[in-house]
């Protein structure tokens, strides 16, 4: 997301922008802005830095009062961090053409380079998953065929759906254990240790190179949901088990039984099982849509487009 601030300075500049950042050509250096958490950050490529270049502009930062920043490969990264307000824009703007004004004058007759090869001819700016840079055509041509290339591996992974389920599975039986804490020794309700089962069990599935497609959601989910039935009985048994110990000073898996048949006990079960289901899907509805981004998230390579 482009925040107001950066979309009307961007816009201001005659920038372009992708979904999260503006970026464009000053003089002769490529500039970035976004936002971060409580920053807005600047980065500003330049042809060429030097020693006395990094004096000159930690004066210029400086004297502008900004303490945050680094050094990049040919350029600086400025950091503005806002506390409860935004920071100034028109700050932002003035450090911005003090710095490439600095650089256009003293390597007047250079280009920026390509950020890949170092090349000056003929660079244009697009983005990488929304963040921007500058190449030459031959660097984006080659970019864009592995691109290319390394989504259709992805599309191409052979996953088993089985294999998944058991890493779901296996991975998700820790969950259990906390399951069991919060009966036994918190004396709460497990239905939150559903969710235990479900971040568990979403790495399993990956280290078990489940498929990943949103039939892998669904194992995922499945497993889940029978880990949460499984968990719940156990732990609630482990009560019992544990409850009973404290009266007869034995664990005494007979009694343990005995007390599960009672149907208020049972009817006790089953309220934690409901619980813990309705908890359990409301995760799943929340989650569903972050695993299939975060397993679809193909590389996209894209011109900039127009500030609006
Ligand atoms: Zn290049």
């Amino acid at each position: 997301m482009l925040w107001p601030g950066i979309k009307k300075l961007g816009k201001e500049l005659n920038f372009e922008r992708t979904d999260s950042e503006a970026a464009g050509m000053l003089k002769n250096c490529f500039v970035k802005l976004y936002d971060g958490q409580n920053i807005k950050v600047l980065e500003i490529y330049v042809p060429n830095i030097d020693a006395d270049d990094k004096n000159v502009n930690i004066k210029i930062i400086e004297s502008n009062n900004i303490k945050k920043y680094e050094w990049l490969a040919n350029g600086i990264k400025i950091i503005f961090q806002e506390l409860i307000r935004p920071y100034p824009i028109k700050n932002i703007k003035k450090i911005l053409e003090e710095i490439t004004g600095y650089f256009s004058n003293k390597y007047t007759f250079q280009a920026i380079q390509c950020q890949y090869c170092g090349q000056q001819d003929g660079t244009e700016m697009f983005g990488i998953n929304n963040v921007s840079m500058l190449t030459c055509n031959d660097c984006y041509r080659q970019i864009e065929k592995n691109i290319q290339n390394e989504n259709m591996d992805i599309k191409n992974t052979q996953g088993n759906y089985f294999l998944g389920f058991i890493g779901a599975i296996l991975f998700s039986i820790p969950g259990i254990l906390a399951a069991i804490i919060f009966f036994v020794f918190l004396n709460r309700l497990a239905a939150f240790s559903a969710l235990i089962y479900i971040l568990l069990g979403m790495i399993g599935y990956k280290k078990f190179k489940g498929k990943i497609s949103l039939g892998g959601a669904a194992v995922v989910i499945g497993a889940g949901l029978l880990m949460v039935g499984v968990g719940t009985v156990i732990a609630y048994s482990a009560n019992i088990l544990f409850l009973l110990y404290k009266e007869l000073g034995e664990i005494n898996f007979e009694a343990m039984f005995y007390i599960l048949e009672i149907p208020e006990v049972q009817g006790e079960i089953r309220t934690n099982l409901l619980l813990s289901y309705v908890i359990s899907c409301l995760f799943f509805v929340f989650q569903i849509n972050s695993m299939l981004k975060d397993w679809k998230n193909q590389k996209i390579i894209k011109k900039l487009r127009e500030i609006k």
